[in-house]
């Protein structure tokens, strides 16, 4: 029997002539001869890729393009002459060169290597649930080269097979040790989780040390899938439905529907089961085909039988209305995960973290759409005459695409007369945005998250980029592999702080104070861009008077980062050529968000380090179009492109646009506020767009009375959500997958997101049902299609000018873009100018304030909410997925190790969070990661409510809510199960 032929390492990297550069090349090109034709490559190109580029395709299997080459499989070799053949992978084409890649003695030893390595693979039907996409590279090269697997030989190696993980099959049988798996995961990903373990024929790919995957650290990005050659890492079917060939499914190529990266992507769709097979990433420059666990694994919502199919109307038993199901009425406790508005009594089972169909649905009848409709147009415009524009209010979405953002801003303001429009940018950025608008007249980044690869330095700070924006935190740690020092700032020792060259855990609520004792030691150390500060901004001396008081050490009694740590950063970041910060909402979500914001904006601009490449500013925004909802206006103090509401000038432009002449004179009210004047009878009929308010804004409590106070709210959304329980009317809307539009990431990258399946039952496309509202209360629209209405709002967003849906193309265009059809934007902004008045950067001193809510005897620990890698906001759309749902499937407190000890709390314990506001119940996660006297609790889970604890004060100049800070009382509530 043939023993194992897996491939060696051995002699691969340690080729001497790799990358040899010949004396004459001094042009950057290298002229030899590949298979008889003349071909000219970049000096230092491997023989492989001037063969790729000439059209000659030389075979592998342990080689990619995106990764180092290795030379391991031998399979690429090529005859250049010499005594050897070469691997042509890692050889490099020198001048004069005579290749030749297919003579009958390669293709024989290629034959040979080819039947080695599958005498061993296993019988491919031993599992029919692992799933054969048809791209098995092994089994196409054996066909090619006529190559058939002995018949005489025992299958395997008996190595084994791990199913452990909800997503990814591992047979370490099919697996031959090229190691694609391993520089996907380590130089692609930066996860660092796939390794070796074992001897000669035991030898195996490991995860971690030899653990099962579910067990290891593995995020389930499937980068490693996507590389696997042999089959032996594979996607698992969704829902245990095989997957089909791929030659047998349909390919749409569209954009992920989850965070503010926005991933390039491809779903493959069965369409004779009308859902999706698989998820694959494609290039695109801010993502290179990378995906994270959301965007490969959490599509299969869009096909739950909980979406929304038919127009529902309350019935009129139903009335007076009130919040229906237990967890939202919020008048009982439970075990293992649920909330309460009082003391804890009153304890109930778990009731699964959804809304209860069967509790909600018999309170509403079924409707048809015309009657829905006229219903909702009745309505809110008797509201709207009997209250006038105060009276009405609209969320809008930023999931939804730009046409649709559009499309529901212009309605609530020309048909309502109101500027009370807001969406979710209220409770990530926007005190980011409010800070940026008044240092450099732009709410947008002033360069991308892949422009850290220019930058020497970076601070990540506020940002849980590993979780929140995993494509872009993959970046990130490319970046540091490739010598960019990073500078990771945030009270939770998140995964970045692995990647750190420099670690700050500094006390929540503090960053004011530090980044001011940052500036007071770059200032002092004189290391300052002196002709930047001159001729690039303004109001300098105030600023350092101000940063003068914060010297290191009083920098360190209120931030708890030692002196010494603070003038390392301060003298790293002086120093540095070029330097990027990006933050995200640790930054944002505080009372102080705005002043956090303008001390990021001044230490870049103080150094010099905005308008260059690899410096800049960077909020990573959160959601998927969040930053193209607020380019659309779908907030209250701007109309699109940040025009000012309160401008007359303004305001006369898009009556004129818009063929109105009553538009709002006066900036609108912000979600809170609106949420607020609805308790007060001010906001008394609200079109919700997808929002879902009763699980993401602060205070349920306040929130609950605000719904059940409006006198009519119709929600249009894809499920039944909390917020959805206080509706009159439901309209079913389409999920993202079931229509056209545009979607613009946080880099500013407008791209094409393409209709993958139909909308189920009657649910309709979000535009269009914004437009039959419309005609209803009196407007006369009538667009065709998300293209038209494309092209309107170009007309009216100076941003986007030059954008079309035909030059947009597959990967997407930055903005602005002064010649879409030859580039693909502006990186770097701020060249020359900032978008102020006077074109300087304007530099806003802040002092630091405490937060509003301190810890006390009573309430001792500090609460810090967010997100997970695995769910996405209220979970509506996420804790439907299969596979994140499986992997995530519980709330969690996370609680630093000694104050679990403190508490008699282990890993799993049921724990009873308290605020002032209210109490949950929920499972202890003992975690490193936190500091001494703080928690964290993830925000998606309805059973135990965030939210429920959280403070609704508010910053005073972006109106963002404090998600990251309130006091808290933690005690223990239950043991962990089994
Ligand atoms: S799924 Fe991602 S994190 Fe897990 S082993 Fe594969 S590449 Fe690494
Ligand atoms: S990083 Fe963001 S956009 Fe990319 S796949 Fe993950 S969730 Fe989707």
């Amino acid at each position: 029997m043939l023993g194992r032929h897996t491939l060696s390492m051995t002699g691969s990297k340690t080729d001497t002539r790799v990358m040899a550069i010949t004396a004459d090349e001094r042009t950057g090109t290298v002229t030899l001869t590949i298979d008889g034709r003349d071909v000219t490559a970049a000096e230092g190109s491997t023989i492989w890729s001037a063969a790729k580029a000439a059209g000659i395709d030389i075979p592998v299997l342990c080689h990619d393009e995106r990764y180092d080459p290795v030379g391991v499989c031998r399979m690429c070799v090529v005859d250049v002459g010499a005594p050897a053949f070469a691997a042509a992978c890692v050889r490099a084409c020198e001048n004069g060169m005579q290749v030749q890649t297919s003579t009958p003695e390669l293709e024989r030893s290629r034959a040979t290597l080819v039947e080695l390595l599958l005498a061993d693979q296993p019988d491919r039907e031993r599992d029919p649930k692992q799933s054969t996409t048809g791209d098995n590279e092994l089994l196409a090269l054996a066909d090619r080269l006529g190559v058939d697997r002995p018949d005489d030989l025992v299958a395997g190696s008996g190595r084994g097979i791990d199913v452990s993980s909800p997503v990814i099959s591992v047979d370490h049988d099919a697996c031959i040790l090229c190691d694609r798996c391993v520089r996907a995961c380590d130089d692609i990903q930066g996860n660092d989780v796939i390794g070796r373990s074992g001897k000669g024929y035991s030898t195996r790919i490991a995860f971690d040390l030899n653990d099962l995957m579910a067990d290891s650290s593995c995020v389930s990005c499937g980068e490693c899938v996507a590389a696997c050659p042999t089959g032996a890492l594979t996607n698992k079917p969704i829902h245990d439905v095989p997957i089909r060939p791929r030659s047998e499914l349909d390919a749409v190529d569209t954009v992920c529907p989850y965070c503010g990266v926005g991933c390039a992507l491809t779903y493959y769709v069965d369409r004779e089961r009308g859902a999706i097979a698989f998820a694959e990433g494609r290039e695109q420059p801010g993502s290179h085909g990378r995906l994270c666990v959301k965007g490969r694994y959490g599509w299969d919502y869009a096909a739950s039988p909980q979406r929304l199919t038919v127009p529902l109307i309350r019935r009129e038993e139903s009335y007076p209305k009130g919040p229906l199901s237990a967890d939202v009425r919020g008048d009982m406790a439970s075990g293992n995960g649920s909330a309460n508005n009082g003391n804890g009594k009153g304890k109930r089972k778990k009731p699964g973290g959804l809304v209860d169909y069967g509790e909600v649905l018999p309170h509403f009848r079924e409707a048809t759409w015309d009657e829905a409709l006229d219903l909702v147009a009745r309505r809110l415009s008797e509201i709207h005459a009997r209250g006038g524009p105060a009276a009405i209010a609209g969320f809008g979405s930023a999931k939804c695409s730009n046409e649709e953002a559009y499309l529901f801003q212009k309605l609530i303001r020309t048909g309502f007369h109101t500027n009370n429009v807001d969406h979710c940018t209220r409770l990530c950025h926007a005190s980011s945005v409010s800070a940026l608008f008044e240092g450099i007249g732009s709410g947008a980044v002033s360069t991308t998250y892949g422009d850290i690869a220019n930058a020497e330095v970076a601070i990540v700070t506020g940002s849980n980029s590993t979780a929140n924006h995993p494509v872009a935190s993959s970046f990130f740690k490319q970046a540091k592999r490739n010598g960019t020092t990073i500078i990771y700032v945030d009270p939770r020792a998140d995964k970045m702080a692995d990647h750190a060259d420099i670690y700050c855990q500094l006390k929540p609520g503090t960053d004011v104070a530090f980044y001011n004792g940052i500036m007071h030691e770059v200032i002092r150390l004189d290391l300052v861009d002196h002709d930047y500060i001159a001729n690039r901004t303004s109001n300098y001396e105030a600023l350092a008077k101000t940063v003068a008081d914060y010297p290191p050490e009083r920098a360190e009694q209120i931030t708890g980062v030692p002196a010494d740590m603070i003038r390392r950063v301060a003298r790293v970041w002086g120093k540095a050529r070029a330097g990027i910060i990006y933050w995200g909402m640790g930054i944002s979500q505080h009372t102080t968000g705005t002043d956090n914001a303008r001390c990021l904006i001044a230490l870049c601009a103080i150094t010099g380090n905005i308008g260059k490449q690899g410096s800049g500013l960077h909020p990573l925004r959160g959601q998927n179009n969040v930053q193209g909802a607020s380019d659309m206006g779908l907030i209250p103090m701007f109309y699109p492109d940040y025009q000012k509401a309160d401008d007359p000038d303004v305001k006369a432009r898009f009556e004129a646009a818009w063929g109105t002449s009553d538009l709002d004179p006066k900036r609108g009210l912000t979600v809170t506020e609106i949420m607020g004047s609805a308790l007060k009878g001010g906001v008394r009929g609200m079109y919700m767009l997808g929002e879902n308010p009763f699980l993401s804004d602060p205070n349920i409590n306040k929130v609950r009375k605000a719904l059940s106070a409006l006198e009519f709210l119709v929600v249009q959304d894809i499920f039944l959500t909390e917020t959805a329980e206080f509706a009159d009317v439901i309209l079913p809307a389409s999920s993202y997958l079931e229509k056209d539009g545009t979607y613009t990431n946080t880099d500013r990258r407008v791209q094409l997101g393409h209709k993958v399946l139909d909308t189920p039952g009657q649910a309709r496309v979000d535009w269009e049902v914004v437009q039959d509202i419309a005609n209803r209360i009196g407007l006369a629209w009538n667009y065709e299609s998300p293209r038209e209405i494309f092209d309107e709002m170009v007309s009216v967003i100076p941003s986007y000018t030059n954008l079309t849906y035909d030059n947009l193309g597959l990967t997407g265009k930055l903005y602005p873009n002064p010649d879409p059809e030859h580039s693909d934007g502006i990186v770097v902004m701020f060249g020359d100018k900032f978008n102020t008045n006077d074109g300087l950067a304007h530099l806003v001193p802040a002092e630091w304030l405490p937060a509003k809510e301190l810890p006390d005897e009573d309430y001792p620990f500090v609460l810090n909410t967010g997100r997970m890698l695995e769910h996405w906001h209220t979970g509506s759309m996420t804790r439907r997925s299969y596979a994140l749902d499986a992997i995530a499937p519980q709330a969690l407190v996370y609680i630093h190790p000694d104050d679990a000890a403190a508490l008699g709390l282990a890993d799993g314990d049921l724990a009873r969070v308290t605020s002032r506001r209210g109490s949950i119940e929920l499972a202890t996660r003992v975690s490193h990661r936190e500091g001494r006297g703080n928690c964290f609790i993830p925000f998606h889970f309805r059973e135990a409510a965030a939210n429920l604890l959280t403070i609704d004060e508010i910053d005073p100049f972006g109106k963002i809510p404090e998600f990251k800070f309130c006091a808290v009382r933690i005690e223990r509530a239950g043991q962990a199960d089994g």
